[in-house]
């Protein structure tokens, strides 16, 4: 039992799937840049990208599953110049939808591949975990995204949530990968997901997730030191 597994022993819950909802597509790690933030360690230098093959084979088992949303993330290969495509960015959400973009909120990063190495490098890991740990709120274990997503990687394989791709963490703690056309997304609700220490960062305050967080009830984490970790 892994020390996330056993705080939630201690709190009495369980982490399993309901019905999925989201299918996660991580289309690869090609990026055009190189953030000391990825979890995906991705950058131009990448050659894992998901062939037509697969992406065929994704939409085939898509159209028959019919999960109401589908998710693409991967790296971001967006053509320069950046300047310009955030203007442009700003003004179509102001034009259409009235809404000033002036300021980028951030939700807890997991320390998982570039990110914990840097975290590593800088000698700031085991203080960034224990704060992530202290701030274990039992309120958000209802809401980690892996409960109603199905992550594919490049290569068409299943994971519970994209950090557990990076990890190397096969859907449901299975022994190999398996491929999202080989599962049958009414067969898994019920059954339990691959946690670790990185999902002190899904659980800790108010929760985070892709969606933002999962729960008002902040836990006594002070903002002032998740800013500082
Ligand atoms: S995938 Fe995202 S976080 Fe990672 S290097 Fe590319 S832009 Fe940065
Ligand atoms: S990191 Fe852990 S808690 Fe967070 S989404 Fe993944 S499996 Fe769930």
């Amino acid at each position: 039992m892994n020390t996330f597994d056993s705080t939630l022993a201690a709190h009495g819950r369980r982490l399993r799937r309901t019905r999925p909802r989201v299918l996660q597509i991580n289309v690869g790690q090609l990026c055009n840049l190189s953030c000391i933030h990825c979890h995906v360690n991705a950058g131009p230098a990448r050659k894992e990208i998901m062939s037509r093959e697969t992406v065929e084979r994704i939409l085939v088992w898509q159209r028959r599953a019919r999960l109401p949303v589908v998710d693409l993330t991967g790296g971001a290969r967006l053509p320069p110049p950046q300047a310009e495509l955030e203007a442009d960015y700003k003004r179509e959400l102001r034009t259409h939808f009235g809404i000033e973009f002036n300021q980028l909120y951030t939700i807890t990063n997991l320390p998982v591949s570039r990110f914990a190495a840097w975290l590593r490098h800088q000698g700031h890991y085991e203080a960034y975990m224990a704060l992530l740990v202290s701030a274990f709120n039992p309120a958000t274990v209802e809401g980690p995204m892996c409960r109603d997503t199905i992550n594919v990687s490049w290569l068409g394989e299943v994971f519970d949530c994209d950090f557990n791709q990076m990890m190397k963490l096969p859907m449901g703690g299975a022994r190999g990968p398996r491929h999202l056309w080989d599962i049958d997304p009414a067969m898994l609700e019920g059954t339990p997901i691959a946690v670790g220490s990185h999902c002190f960062g899904c659980t800790a305050g108010a929760g985070s997730s892709c969606g933002g967080a999962l729960t008002t009830a902040g836990g006594d984490v002070r903002q002032a030191d998740v800013a500082a970790a």
